[in-house]
This record gives structure tokens, C-alpha cells and sequence, in this order.
């Protein structure tokens, strides 16, 4: 076992942000941005160079067919970047959507003027194997399958195995993104198929926002030469370019580079993806224990529970409001996140970031407390609630 990482509490009277990104992240990380650095530099490009040999070193044996290209801009800018890239512009993507994520990459096809087809499962329901082998088998036209790995608008874990598996056995290509889980859940290529993914530099890895990175195979890197709708968006050409040269197409965020890499570091301390994902799980699971007792539900069964964020119902007591509890929450230090459901009320909270199980009982606490000063007893949810969960299989 590796010992226990050290937990760097935010600043006094900065809130711990319970949400997927931008989260809390360590003073280090923060620290490693007082200094500017030069693009071209050579200290600059060797930066690059580890952070780029880190994020791949993550993906275990198989990884040397892979590399890896960031790309500047939020999350969305890297999964449009994959997305231009690699669907050709006569290829037609299956996208595989259970909320908010799913729905953008599909908008982004849409962008794109590239064909699709949308699997709509709703708001957290899980797309399963054999729904998309059938789909696939329908419509051989199909090129590209996208898939969410943790759809964190509900904070439901996706099969991803099982879905790479009918899709290579249709004879299609997979397309990824793990924006939310890559560095605490594993998607190693020996175990999973595929061709590409997409993560970004402000969840699991902890570092600051302000980019994202593609991790694709050599092969499809070589390929997707022309495919991009986009000069700054080419995954191609920022690849090929940095390949070459060493740096970055256009200005590169070398501050948040500086802190991903402090981060990245960090990191491999705690040992690597599994040490990341066992504090994770275990926040999440100290977290929901505790507000299970205080009577929350959450809204989905712990099979498909992921430790990146968890989703609750509102209580049905009238005197539950969401702004006031999240106003008491946030007084309390902790910064909450709204739920995206459609059908019924919800928040979440995330399980990511510089928190440990300590943080996440305060977190339980806190929630306590925010109930008795709103005058809810008891935080059971509405049976709407409970009718709609019972949708999903165990
Ligand atoms: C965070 C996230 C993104 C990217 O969102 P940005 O706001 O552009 O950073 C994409 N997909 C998933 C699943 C995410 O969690």
C-alpha cells in the first residue's frame, strides 16, 4: 500500500467545490502557476513532452500504439477536435446518449455536418450492448460509435466494455469520451477497445482548466490527415506539428501545463489510476452512507454508481428548497452542483478533487445541518422519485 496522500485543504474561507471541474485542487498545483515560461523554450517543450509520456503511461501495455495530442480550450474544444478528426466527412457516427454529454456530442455532429444517428436512453438509463449491436446491424452505414464513459450530467458509469465489444464485433470504430473518469477509472488498452478518447485537464488528474488532450491510436492519427472541419481544432495537425517541432501550434496555456503537470506528479504518488479511484470510491462511499441516513436516495443504484459524482433526489418535505440549501452549503464551505433531470427534482455532488473521507463526513454534516435550519426532518424523496428509479435494472 502507499501511504495515505496528504489532502491540501483550500485557503481559509475558500470553499472545497464539490462539483466535476473545475474542482479543489492542491496548493502545489496552484503554486506551480507563479512563474511564466516561453513557448518555444526548451524547458516548455520538455514539459510538454513528460506531460504527453505521463497521460499516455496511463493507458498500460498497448500504449506505444497510441499518442497522445493536447489541444487548447475547455473539454467540448478536444471532444469537437476528436470528433472533426477522426469521423471522416462521408462516415457516420452512432452516438450513444444517456444525458447532457451524449446530447452535445451529437449537437457537435450536427455542427459538423456529420451524419449521425442518436441513441437516446433518456436521462441516465445505461445504453446496453445488445441495443447497439442491433442498432449497428440495422444501419451498415454506421462508421463511428461515441460513447460517454461517466455521463456526468447524472454521474452514471457507462459500459464501456461491453459496448466496445459489440461494436469491434461489428466491425465499427469507437470513439470515447472519458472527460470525467480518465485518471481514476481505468480504460486500458488491453482491456478496452478503441480508437480514440478525450479528457481534460480539470477533472480526475486535478490540475486547472484550460485544455484538453486526445489520446488516439498512430494509425487513426495518420489517417484523419484532412478530415478536420477546423484549422485550430486539426488533431492532425497539432500532432504532426508537435511531433516535429516539439510545441504547440498556437499559444499554449503554459500556466495550466505547469500546474497539470505538478498535478500529473501528484498523481503517480498516489498511485497512479487505482490510487486516485480508491479515494474517489471511497469519498463517494462515505458520502452516500451518510446521506443515505439522513434519508436521501440517490438516483441511481449503486451498481451504476460512479465515484466522480452522485446524483440525489430533493426531499418531498415542502420545506425543502434547493437555492436555500445550497446557499447553507455553501456557507458552510462546501459548493454543490444542480441536478440535470428532467423528470424529477435532484442535486449531486462530486467525489473529486483535494477530498478525502474526513472532508466528505463534514460534507454529510453540513447537510445535516442545512436541513434542520430549513425545518426538513426527514429528506426522504418524493415516491415519483422512487417509481422513476425503479426503471433501472440493478
Ligand atoms: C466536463 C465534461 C465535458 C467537457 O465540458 P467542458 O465544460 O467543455 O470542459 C465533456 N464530457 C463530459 C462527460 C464531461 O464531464
Amino acid at each position: 500500500m502507499t501511504a495515505a496522500p496528504t489532502i491540501q485543504a483550500p485557503r481559509l474561507g475558500e470553499p472545497y467545490l464539490l462539483t466535476p471541474g473545475p474542482l479543489t485542487t492542491s496548493f502545489p498545483v496552484k503554486q506551480a502557476m507563479l512563474r511564466d515560461w516561453g513557448s518555444w523554450d526548451d524547458d516548455f517543450r520538455a514539459m510538454t513532452q513528460e506531460m504527453r509520456d505521463r497521460l499516455l503511461a496511463m493507458l498500460g501495455a498497448g500504449a506505444d500504439a497510441f499518442d497522445c495530442v493536447p489541444m487548447q480550450g475547455s473539454g467540448s474544444f478536444s471532444v469537437e477536435a476528436m470528433l472533426g478528426s477522426f469521423v471522416p466527412r462521408d462516415g457516420k457516427a452512432l452516438v450513444l446518449a444517456n444525458g447532457a454529454y451524449g446530447q452535445r456530442s451529437a449537437q457537435t455532429l450536427a455542427y459538423l455536418g456529420r451524419d449521425y444517428v442518436l441513441m437516446d436512453k433518456g436521462d441516465y438509463l445505461p445504453p446496453r450492448g445488445d441495443e447497439v449491436a442491433r442498432i449497428l446491424a440495422d444501419d451498415p452505414a454506421i462508421t463511428h460509435v461515441v460513447a460517454i464513459h461517466c455521463e456526468t450530467s447524472s454521474g452514471i458509469l457507462n459500459p464501456v466494455e461491453e459496448i466496445s465489444e459489440v461494436v469491434y464485433g461489428a466491425g465499427r470504430k469507437l470513439l470515447v469520451d472519458s472527460m470525467s473518469a480518465f485518471g481514476a477509472i481505468d480504460l486500458k488498452v488491453a482491456d478496452v477497445r478503441y480508437e480514440a478518447m478525450v479528457s481534460s485537464a480539470n477533472k480526475c488528474i486535478e490540475g486547472v482548466p484550460g485544455f484538453g488532450f486526445i489520446i488516439a491510436r498512430k494509425t487513426e492519427l495518420e489517417a484523419a490527415k484532412g478530415n478536420s472541419h477546423s484549422l485550430s481544432l486539426d488533431v492532425h495537425a497539432q500532432w504532426a506539428h508537435m511531433n516535429k517541432t516539439g510545441q504547440w501550434r498556437f499559444t499554449p496555456p503554459t500556466h495550466v501545463v505547469a500546474a497539470f503537470l505538478e498535478a500529473l506528479r501528484a498523481h503517480e504518488v498516489e498511485g497512479g489510476v487505482a490510487g486516485r479511484g480508491a479515494r474517489y470510491r471511497r469519498n463517494r462511499d462515505v458520502m452516500v452512507d451518510g446521506m443515505r441516513a439522513l434519508g436521501f436516495e440517490t438516483l441511481l443504484k449503486d451498481r451504476w454508481l460512479s465515484p466522480i459524482i452522485v446524483t440525489f433526489f430533493c426531499p418531498a418535505d415542502p420545506n425543502f428548497d434547493f437555492a436555500r440549501f445550497y446557499e447553507l452549503m455553501k456557507a458552510k464551505g462546501f459548493i454543490i452542483y444542480p441536478g440535470k433531470l428532467t423528470v424529477v427534482d435532484s442535486f449531486r455532488i462530486g467525489c473529486i478533487g483535494q477530498m478525502d473521507e474526513h472532508i466528505m463526513r463534514q460534507v454529510v454534516t453540513a447537510a445535516k445541518e442545512s436541513l434542520a435550519a430549513m425545518g426538513v426532518s426527514d429528506a426522504t424523496p418524493p415516491a415519483l422519485a422512487l417509481q422513476e428509479r425503479a426503471k433501472l435494472a440493478a
